[in-house]
C-alpha cells in the first residue's frame, strides 16, 4: 500500500475549505488509491468551526483518510506536509483600502512562509489560492528562500477552466473535447484568457477554436470580459464568492502537477516567471505549462500577436505594481 501524502489546507473553515476538503480525502486530488492526511489550519475564531469540519470528516468515513490534524498552531499545521494549499487569508472588506488588504495578507503570508519553510517536508508542493493569490504566493516564497521556486505556485486553473466551460457552451461541444486555452497574467480582471492556440476535438480531427467559433469580435470581446468577471457574476447570483468550482480546481492544479498533463496538453499556472515571453522575471505569473514527474515547464516557443502582447503587458504591469505595493507594506 502506498504511505499516505499529507496536505495542508489553511483556511479550511471557509466555504473553498469545506468543499476542498472531502474532494482531496476522496482522491481527486491526488489519485483514487492514494491514502491521505489531511492538515486543517484556522485562526481561533474559527476553531469551533474547524472542529465542525473535522467530525463531519470522521462521520464521512472516507476510505482514503488515514487522519485528520485539525490546528490553529502554524507549526503544527505545516509539519510534515508534502502539498500545502493556501485558501486562507484576509478578505477585502467594504471600505477597505487595496494597501490595508494587502499589508494583512503580507504579513500571513510572511509568517506562513516561515512555518512551511521550517516545517514542511522536503520537496513541498505550495498551492496558494488565497487573493491577491500571484502577490501572495511571491511573497512566500520570498520568506521561504529554501523552498525552491518551482515548488510555488498560485491558482489561475479556475479561470482556465472557466475559458474551457464558455468555449465548450459557445460551440455545444463537450468540455473535455476543448482543449490549450491559456491564462496570461494575474487572477484578477486584468488576467488574458487567450484562445489562439485553442483546440476542439471533432469528428473531422482536432480543428482551432478560432476557426470553429468563426467570430473574432466575440472571442475578443465578450469572451474576455465573461471569463475575467466570472467571479462577480457568481457572488452576484449566488451572494457568496464561487466555492466548488475553485475547490475543483485546485484538485485539478495539484493532481497534473503530481501525476503530469496528458500528451499534448497544456495547463495554466501562476508560476515564477524566468522571463519567458519577455514577461518580467521575478514576477509571478500564470502561463501555459505541461508537467511531467512532478515539475511543471514552461510551454516555449508559442507566436505572440500584437493584440496577445499588450493584454499580457498589461496584467503584468499590474502584478509589478502589486509587488512594489507589497513592498512597501514590509517595510
Ligand atoms: P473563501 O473560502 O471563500 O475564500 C478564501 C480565499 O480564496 C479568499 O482570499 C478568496 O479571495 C480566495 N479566492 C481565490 N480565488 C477565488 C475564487 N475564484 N473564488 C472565491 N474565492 C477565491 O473565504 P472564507 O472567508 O469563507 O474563508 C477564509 C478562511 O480563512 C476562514 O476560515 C478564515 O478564518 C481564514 N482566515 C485565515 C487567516 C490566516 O491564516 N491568518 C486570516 C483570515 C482568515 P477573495 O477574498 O478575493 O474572494
Amino acid at each position: 500500500a502506498k504511505e499516505p501524502v499529507r496536505v495542508l489546507v489553511t483556511g479550511a473553515a471557509g466555504q473553498i475549505g469545506y468543499a476542498l476538503v472531502p474532494m482531496i480525502a476522496r482522491g481527486v486530488m491526488l489519485g483514487a488509491d492514494q491514502p491521505v492526511i489531511l492538515h486543517m489550519l484556522d485562526i481561533p475564531p474559527a476553531a469551533e468551526a474547524l472542529n465542525g469540519v473535522k467530525m463531519e470528516l470522521v462521520d464521512a468515513a472516507f476510505p482514503l483518510l488515514k487522519g485528520v490534524v485539525a490546528t490553529t498552531d502554524a507549526v503544527e499545521a505545516c509539519t510534515g506536509v508534502n502539498v500545502a494549499v493556501m485558501v486562507g487569508g484576509f478578505p477585502r472588506k467594504e471600505g477597505m483600502e487595496r494597501k490595508d488588504v494587502m499589508s494583512k495578507n503580507v504579513s500571513i503570508y510572511k509568517a506562513q512562509a516561515s512555518a512551511l519553510e521550517k516545517h514542511a517536508a522536503a520537496n513541498c508542493k505550495v498551492l496558494v489560492v488565497a487573493n491577491p493569490a500571484n502577490t501572495n504566493a511571491l511573497i512566500l516564497k520570498e520568506f521561504a528562500p529554501s523552498i525552491p521556486d518551482k515548488n510555488i505556485s498560485c491558482l489561475t486553473r479556475l479561470d482556465h477552466n472557466r475559458a474551457l466551460g464558455q468555449i465548450s457552451e459557445r460551440l455545444n461541444v463537450q468540455v473535455s473535447d476543448v482543449k490549450n486555452v491559456i491564462i496570461w497574467g494575474n487572477h484578477s480582471s486584468s488576467q488574458y484568457p487567450d484562445v489562439n492556440h485553442a483546440t476542439v476535438k471533432t469528428p473531422a480531427g482536432e480543428k482551432p477554436v478560432r476557426e470553429l467559433v468563426a467570430n473574432d469580435e466575440w472571442l475578443n470581446g465578450e469572451f474576455i470580459t465573461t471569463v475575467q468577471q466570472r467571479g462577480a457574476a457568481i457572488i452576484k447570483a449566488r451572494k457568496l464568492s464561487s466555492a466548488l468550482s475553485a475547490a475543483s480546481s485546485a484538485c485539478d492544479h495539484i493532481r497534473d502537477w503530481v501525476l503530469g498533463t496528458p500528451e499534448g496538453t497544456w495547463v495554466s499556472m501562476g508560476v515564477y516567471s524566468d522571463g519567458s515571453y519577455n514577461v518580467p522575471a521575478g514576477l509571478i505569473y500564470s502561463f501555459p505549462v505541461t508537467c511531467k514527474n512532478g515539475e511543471w515547464c514552461i510551454v516555449q516557443g508559442l507566436p505572440i500577436d500584437e493584440f496577445s502582447r499588450k493584454k499580457m503587458d498589461a496584467t503584468a504591469e499590474e502584478l509589478s505594481e502589486e509587488k512594489a505595493l507589497a513592498y512597501s507594506c514590509l517595510s
